[in-house]
């Protein structure tokens, strides 16, 4: 038998998405609205425990278009974790405003409240906390301090459908959340997103401004500048199909991090956590290497294996275009994880039968890519 090629992360799309996606053909409805868009928010909405869900073409507009309904523009700041994926400080930088970046707490890698208070100024608007990699940030701290300076919290929860804190879900703890339903998501629409809220007005702001500004009262009457960020029909066939196997999705993901987390009991890493509040996701299964390892050998002595691994976001005040948001600051905890992290294959078609193959490979070519 030869062995398939394991990919860092690749869809399920084995429900009804494809007889979704046909209706939509045959129906000819494949555009920005229809029945399946409508569906989509309803399932979504439950599914977090939320009043309201506004669909939108990807994760970024999510964050940019929840900025905006929270009001953020030119002058703000908003406090964001140092590790995270760019469009986090990009949506912020797309309003005007600007990314002022926190470090990450060493235990479950997302945004430290104690950081995000140090990084707190008059221009301080909001905070967005990032679910990193499936695992819930430690809201209860971040949103006490987002009461006592009276500042938004909007979660980035791109990376963590069905995570949950303190027995709720993400995208319902904040004022506002993102998510993404990028290719290989927890969830995916192929490109798509998500704007949660209990809130009806910002639901409402949510909707004007991605569909052109459009008053919902007065066709083609545009009070406001909006923007074409609509989710197709299409995608949203897509959407529907997928939530109808949420459940399974979370369950197989977490099953394969409990094999990880047995597997590599005896090698020198540092596992991911999940903290005691916590329900993680597993949206990527990482660990830390120890820093006498090189870890581009590593990462090719496991490619020549036939497995995918992915390194760590670099930290983002290092980007060209953050460089001067952070001068004479340091993040030492992303950093690290920056330059030790290595995310390993964590989609929910794993088997256990993989997940033993992947940690002996990793055993072995540990030991093949020490630093002499
Ligand atoms: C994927 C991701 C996004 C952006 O989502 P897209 O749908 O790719 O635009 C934003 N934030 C984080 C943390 C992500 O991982």
């Amino acid at each position: 038998m030869t062995r398939r090629f394991i990919p860092v992360a690749e869809p399920v799309l084995a429900g009804n998405e494809k007889k979704y996606v046909n209706e939509c053909l045959e129906s000819g409805w494949i555009s920005g609205s229809g029945n399946y868009v409508e569906a989509f928010e309803k399932s979504f909405a439950d599914f977090c425990g939320v009043k309201h869900a506004v669909s939108i073409v990807n994760g970024t507009a999510a964050l940019h278009v929840a900025l905006l309904a929270l009001g953020i523009g030119r002058g703000d700041e908003v406090i964001v974790p140092d590790l995270t994926f760019i469009a986090s400080a990009n949506a912020v930088t797309y309003c005007g405003a600007q990314p002022v970046f926190a470090d990450v707490d060493a235990r479950t890698w997302t945004l430290d409240p104690q950081d995000t208070a140090a990084k707190i100024s008059a221009r301080t608007k909001a905070v967005m906390p990032v679910h990193l990699y499936g695992h819930p940030a430690n809201m209860t701290p971040l949103l006490e301090l987002a009461q006592d300076h009276d500042i938004h919290v909007i979660e980035d929860a791109a990376e963590a459908h069905g995570a949950e804190y303190k027995g709720q879900r993400v995208g319902s703890i904040g004022d506002i959340a993102a998510f993404s339903f990028f290719g290989n998501k927890v969830v995916t629409t192929g490109e798509g997103g998500m704007i949660t809220t209990n809130d009806a007005q910002l639901a409402d702001q949510a909707r004007l401004l991605k569909g052109q500004g459009m008053d919902p009262e007065r066709r083609y009457h545009f009070p406001i500048v909006g923007y074409n960020y609509r989710m197709t029909n299409l995608q949203a066939a897509i959407g529907v199909a997928q939530m109808e196997r949420i459940d399974w999705f979370i369950e197989r993901r977490r099953e394969v991090a409990a094999w990880y987390d047995n597997a590599l009991k005896n090698l020198a890493v540092t596992k991911m956590m999940e903290a005691s509040w916590a329900k993680s996701v597993y949206w990527l299964y990482s660990i830390c290497i120890p820093e006498e390892i090189d870890r581009d050998l590593l990462m090719t002595r496991m490619l020549e294996r036939g497995i995918e691994t992915r390194p760590f976001f670099y930290p983002t005040h290092r980007q060209p275009p953050y460089r001067l948001n952070a001068e004479n600051q340091t993040f030492p905890v992303t950093t690290k994880l920056s330059a030790q992290g290595l995310s390993l294959p964590s989609s929910a078609r794993i088997s256990k039968e993989e997940v033993a193959y992947i940690t002996d490979a990793l055993g072995v070519c540990l030991q093949a890519a020490a630093k002499s």
